[in-house]
């Protein structure tokens, strides 16, 4: 998407020079122009007196022909060398839409020397990889991801693409849709195709969790959507496999980009890396105060396992917003999931019904926690979690 000046329309007045809040728009000939720095905000379209600035997709949305689209994408989200899990989750899903659709699944890998996750991604299912490369991409920004993403879209004009409801690629995929022109679904929970019409059927909450909807994007192309990670599992690789490398180059310049990079701050390690635990422990209000959250990290620590936490336990301040599970928090599938103390709200359900195996603790036996647990303990947090904290101990040192 981009924002056009009609200079043919234009009479000179300068409106918009003042209404850009980027300082985008120049008078040149007494004309006016729009410059690289334009992020297509849209604030001086109305401005202008004789409606001589237009934004290009409410006209592309008009002639878009969309049979010219093709093929399922997945952006490779990839942090110090590494392929996120999530990527590889959808590049499974991708598969079988691909697959459902008769078309070629590719992943989009951008970056700085990034081009041996090729491998990555072909092990993972696609059947080709659009690779960028320059030291302006080494580290995720806004600015530059967009220009380059969108600029793969208009040239390769792919018809489906997700993106992993990470930081970055919730930041990313809203950026980028609106830049092309198209619609996004947010949040998704679960993909397929749409019987009639042969779209991608985005499913996902809504009304806090309440019913399920499925979206379509029937006028617009391509069709995106963003998915939480460990929606799907990711897919057994195959490192037999390899595919084609389209290598683009990048249009991004430095200047282009305006937030920069200054230090990387770990806040969270390993410790409370929910999204990629095999284990996690979670503690809710029935923990009763925060002290008492010790047991939790106790039996996480002696499981190998990670510290979760309910969202009424991160409002109270005891753990910070990085250990909340749920609809508002993290989407986790870990192998096991303890919630202790925790009555199984809707929203926390959300964020975690997809653990292979659920252990509640509660007092109260009436909990919702049990409609969805595998096996349940009645019982006072304080007294549960030390003796099953004894009894792991005892386990491990046999
Ligand atoms: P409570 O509901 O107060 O439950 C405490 C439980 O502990 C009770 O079942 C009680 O029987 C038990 N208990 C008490 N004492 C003991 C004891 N000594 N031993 C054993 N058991 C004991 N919540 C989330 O968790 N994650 C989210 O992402 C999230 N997003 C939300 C988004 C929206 C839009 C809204 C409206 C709400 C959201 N919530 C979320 C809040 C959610 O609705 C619940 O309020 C919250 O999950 C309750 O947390 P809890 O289970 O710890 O507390
Ligand atoms: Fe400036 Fe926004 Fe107009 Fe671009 S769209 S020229 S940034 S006001
Ligand atoms: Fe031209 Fe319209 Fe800008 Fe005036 S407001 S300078 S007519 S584009």
């Amino acid at each position: 998407m981009a924002v056009i000046v009609n200079k043919e329309e234009c009479i000179g007045c300068s409106a918009c020079i003042s209404a850009c809040p980027f300082g985008a728009m120049v008078m040149e000939a007494d004309k006016a122009c729009i410059t690289d720095a334009c992020t297509v905000c849209g604030a001086c379209v109305d401005t202008c007196p004789v409606n001589a600035i237009t934004k290009e997709s409410e006209q592309a949305a008009v002639k878009i022909d969309k049979a010219e689209y093709k093929d399922v994408w997945v952006f490779i989200e990839q942090i110090d060398g590494q392929v996120k899990n999530v990527s590889h989750e959808l590049l499974g899903e991708g598969r079988k839409l691909a697959d459902a659709m008769g078309e070629q699944l590719a992943g989009v890998i951008i970056g700085d020397e990034v081009e041996a996750l090729s491998k990555e991604v072909f092990a993972s299912g696609a059947d080709k990889v659009y690779l960028v490369e320059a030291s302006e991409l080494k580290n995720y920004s806004t600015d530059g991801y967009t220009t380059v993403f969108a600029g793969l879209i208009n040239t390769y004009k792919p018809s489906v693409i997700l993106i992993g409801a990470t930081n970055d690629g919730r930041d990313l995929g809203p950026r980028v849709a609106c830049r092309v022109g198209t619609g996004l679904t947010a949040d998704c929970t679960n993909l397929g195709i749409d019987e009639q019409t042969g779209l991608v059927a985005w499913t996902r909450p809504a009304f806090g969790g309440n019913i399920m909807a499925t979206i379509l994007c029937p006028e617009h192309r391509p069709q995106m959507g963003t998915v939480r990670p460990k929606v799907f599992k990711r897919p057994e690789q195959d490192f037999s496999k390899s595919g084609e490398i389209i290598r683009v180059a990048s249009k991004v310049k430095g200047q282009g980009i305006r937030t920069r990079l200054l230090e990387l701050v770990k806040v969270c390690t390993t410790s409370c890396n929910l999204e990629e635990a095999e284990i996690i422990v979670s503690g809710g209000r029935g923990m009763g105060k925060p002290e008492n959250f010790r047991l939790i990290e106790e039996l996480a620590d002696v499981l190998g396992g990670v510290v979760g936490a309910s969202r009424a336990v991160v409002d109270a301040g005891w753990k910070p917003h990085y250990h909340q599970v749920g609809q508002t928090g993290k989407t986790v599938g870990p192998k096991v999931y303890f919630a202790c103390g925790i009555s199984g709200a809707i929203q926390h359900v959300a964020g975690m019904s997809s653990s292979d195996i659920i252990i509640a603790i509660n007092k109260d036996a009436d909990a919702p926690i049990f409609k969805v647990a595998d096996y349940g303990i009645i019982g006072d947090v304080a007294e549960v979690l030390p003796a099953l904290i004894e009894e792991f101990k005892k386990a491990k040192a046999c």
